[in-house]
């Protein structure tokens, strides 16, 4: 009670700094501080509390649980309670359940199940499971903005239709469905004002199946999912280069849109913007989170959708317009991945967890959950964001205002347009549009980005550009600098 009171007094405080900030920058558009800086005036207590609770030693448990079912193959046996995939579904289900106990209600737990037709790494057609837990959102305005994370639970040795030759798959892909496990049992207690779904799929290496259906769905539900992350092979520090790296993590997310139309596509040749997708807006969210609450790890963006010749199950979330990211670490080794368990010329082969790192998933799971708490507790990204195009020297944003009722305002961002994160940031307050006077929407990128009373920023938006004919009657904040 003692500590919440004083994190109360503290945001208090932190809060009256950034207010302060907002005027003295609003005045002072020379002074105008960087996005780092602005970062600076930003705490959030029950962030840093998630990130110290998760825990290695759960990440250890859940590991070493799903190799002793033997194989997790999507083929392999669904009813024997010791091995096969089923077991591993049914563990998975008790333990996201045992996470829902603390919610108060708010995370409900299911099985999805659906019965996938022969295909070609699927010999028979065969029922595919996801566990999904979903911690639904306390804010009636956000509650259906929803934030997907995964891993998949399924695990294959040298043939993905071998489904009895043992599979432990530690590190692709139990790694990440126990940093999602761990994820959900820490972030269960916090409430937020948007939903987050955490999800164990099967069938990713069948070809994506379960993470194809789950996004399948969505869409057809018209489900609002503002942002995907899948967490594969997150789990090994050691190359098998040699490098041994232990507080970097690679998130991988397209520039160009999957799913861009043909107009977008035009638009994109005529003024750029193949490095401002909102996947990569995203990476660049997690990036930033990352450095404020997870100073250990770094996040190295990686400017492709996934490595060559892989896959992973954001890509069926950008088939269907959801923006997705996929984490993974840095130096992979091949020896520990799709391998039958063997030794061959003396080198151990095998996805064994003698070669996983625990300590370090947890870090990728810290910087997971800050970046999901974030986007949960933020307001949505602005809509319907645009930039008036018209010979002009000053630069006019325009965007849809927000519905949170906890909205405190908009910030406008920018960079050059070789730089890879966004440089500057202009609080304009509670607006919904702004001219930068005597700034060249041609010489830099521009964003918008909100921002709610305790100082949780949104992901940024790219603005499409607009002809503007007609004034309209929102209301409008012209800067007064030069
Ligand atoms: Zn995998």
């Amino acid at each position: 009670m003692t500590t919440r009171l004083n994190y109360a007094v503290l945001s208090v405080i932190l809060f009256g700094l950034t207010a302060s900030s907002i005027i003295v920058t609003a005045q002072s558009p020379r002074s105008r501080p960087s996005a780092k800086q602005a970062g600076r005036n930003l705490s959030n207590p029950a962030i840093n509390s998630i990130v110290r609770q998760i825990d290695a030693r759960n990440i250890e448990r859940t590991i070493r649980q799903l190799v002793s079912f033997g194989t997790r193959n999507t083929l392999s046996e669904q009813n024997d309670p010791k091995r096969g995939i089923g077991a591993a579904r049914d563990w998975l289900y008790a333990e996201f359940l045992k996470a829902a106990e603390t919610s108060n209600g708010r995370m409900t737990v299911e099985k999805q199940s659906y019965e996938q037709p022969k295909a070609q790494r699927v010999p028979q057609p065969t029922i595919i499971t996801n566990v999904v837990a979903t911690l639904k959102g306390s804010q009636p305005e956000a509650t259906d903005r929803i934030y997907v994370v995964s891993g998949h639970y399924d695990s294959m040795c040298n043939s993905p239709t071998d489904a009895k030759c043992d599979a432990p798959g530690a590190n692709d892909d139990a790694s990440g469905t126990a940093a999602v496990l761990e994820m959900a049992r820490v972030m269960a207690k916090f409430e937020f004002d948007a939903t987050i779904v955490f999800m164990a799929v099967a069938g990713e290496e069948q070809s994506l199946l379960g993470s194809t259906h789950f996004a399948e769905q969505a869409k057809q539900k018209n489900w609002n999912i503002d942002a995907m992350f899948t967490n594969d092979i997150v789990g090994n520090s050691l190359g098998g280069n040699g490098i041994r790296n232990r507080n970097t993590v690679r998130v991988f997310s397209e520039g160009v849109p999957t799913n861009e139309t043909t107009a977008e596509a035009t638009t994109r040749r005529s003024v750029g913007g193949e490095n401002d997708s909102a996947s990569r807006q995203l990476a660049r969210f997690i990036k930033e989170t990352s450095e404020l609450f997870v100073p250990q790890m770094n996040v190295m963006m990686i400017y492709r959708r996934d490595r060559y010749g892989r896959g992973g199950d954001h890509i069926p979330f950008l088939e269907r317009g959801y923006p997705a990211v996929r984490f993974t670490e840095v130096n992979e080794d091949f020896r520990h991945q799709h391998q039958n368990v063997r030794i061959e010329n003396g080198v151990q082969y095998g996805d064994l967890p003698q070669f996983v790192d625990f300590a370090y998933i947890a870090n990728v799971a810290r910087v997971n959950a800050a970046a999901l708490a974030r986007l949960a507790y933020a307001p949505a990204r602005p809509k319907d964001v645009t930039i008036v195009s018209r010979l002009a020297d000053d630069t006019e944003l325009r965007w849809e205002a927000n519905k949170e009722p906890d909205l405190h305002g908009y910030e406008i961002v920018w960079r050059d347009t070789t730089a890879a994160t966004w440089g500057d940031v202009r609080p304009v307050g509670n607006v919904t549009s702004f001219t930068l006077k005597g700034m060249s929407k041609d010489n830099y990128f521009f964003g918008v980005r909100a921002v709610d009373k305790e100082g949780n920023r949104s992901p940024v938006t790219f603005p499409r550009p607009v002809t503007r004919t007609q004034p309209t009657n929102r209301s409008t904040t012209t800067s007064s600098s030069p």
